[in-house]
């Protein structure tokens, strides 16, 4: 589904992606590894458009994009769905609005199948009380819920997800996981930042693994996390478990 070719990546003068040539595959999961600073958050989100590369190209969909064509980047991002770890709701609408804003401000689809859509989707993630609450009344899982729910509701080919727990109490990042792995069993392409080993070892299809802005292996997910063909990925494996 995307294929990047020789990408990389300045902030002023400092490279922080290098040559990075990797594929995402359709239906599948995909999980980005590395320590802090390697680069994942970078990576994932030039997947989208949201930050441009220096050289290089993307392929996506079927397009190539070359550096800075943010022209390009336009249709294409209506067909990608992202959260990150911050869920960014708006605060001072209820859930159901802030779900509701994208299909139908931007999607323009009739408010009848969209509230019914969003109704469906809010009780699959246990969240069919809240509907009319704030985002100042939800806990952080909670908000993380509808965070995710107003990305699905646009119907993404692609859903990208840079730490999505990582700003939740121990307790709420399990329900959240649950949710991932409810996606990844009905075989949305998604490409999820984590480090979450255990999460990463049952969902991840695919590993790919980066250190300082560089791919330091990527394979299949039950190969790299069984037999590691790096020494830095085996130290990574070890230091995280
Ligand atoms: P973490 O696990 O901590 O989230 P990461 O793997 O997501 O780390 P990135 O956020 O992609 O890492 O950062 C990669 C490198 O790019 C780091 O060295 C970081 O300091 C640098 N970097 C990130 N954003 C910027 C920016 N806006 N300006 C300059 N340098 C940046
Ligand atoms: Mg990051």
């Amino acid at each position: 589904l995307i294929q990047t070719s020789s990408l990389d990546k300045f902030y002023g003068k400092k490279q922080v992606l290098h040559q990075i040539n990797v594929t995402i595959p359709k239906n599948k999961v995909t999980v980005l590894l590395g320590p802090s600073g390697s680069g994942k958050s970078t990576l994932i989100r030039t997947f989208n458009g949201l930050e441009n590369f220096s050289s290089g190209e993307i392929n996506i969909f079927g397009q190539t994009i070359e550096p800075r064509n943010n022209k390009q980047w336009k249709s294409i991002q209506t067909r990608i769905g992202m959260v990150f770890q911050s869920y960014d709701l708006f605060p001072n609408m209820t859930v159901m609005k802030n779900i509701l804003l994208g299909p139908l401000k931007v999607q323009k689809r009739s408010r009848e199948e969209v509230v019914e859509k969003a109704k469906k989707l809010l009780s699959e993630v246990g969240l069919s009380e809240y509907e009319n609450a704030y985002p100042r009344q939800l806990s952080g899982g909670q908000k993380q819920r509808v965070a995710i729910v107003r990305a699905l509701i646009l119907n993404p080919e692609l859903m990208l997800f840079d730490e999505v727990t990582a700003s939740l109490d121990p307790e709420m990042v399990r329900g959240i996981l649950d949710i991932l792995k409810n996606l990844a069993n009905k075989n949305l392409t998604m490409v999820i930042v984590t480090h979450e080993m255990n999460f990463a070892r049952q969902v991840g299809n695919k590993v790919i693994f980066l250190e300082n802005g560089r791919v330091v292996e990527q394979g299949d997910g039950a190969t790299f996390f069984t037999h590691p063909t790096t020494k830095r990925a085996e130290a990574f494996l070890e230091s995280m478990s």
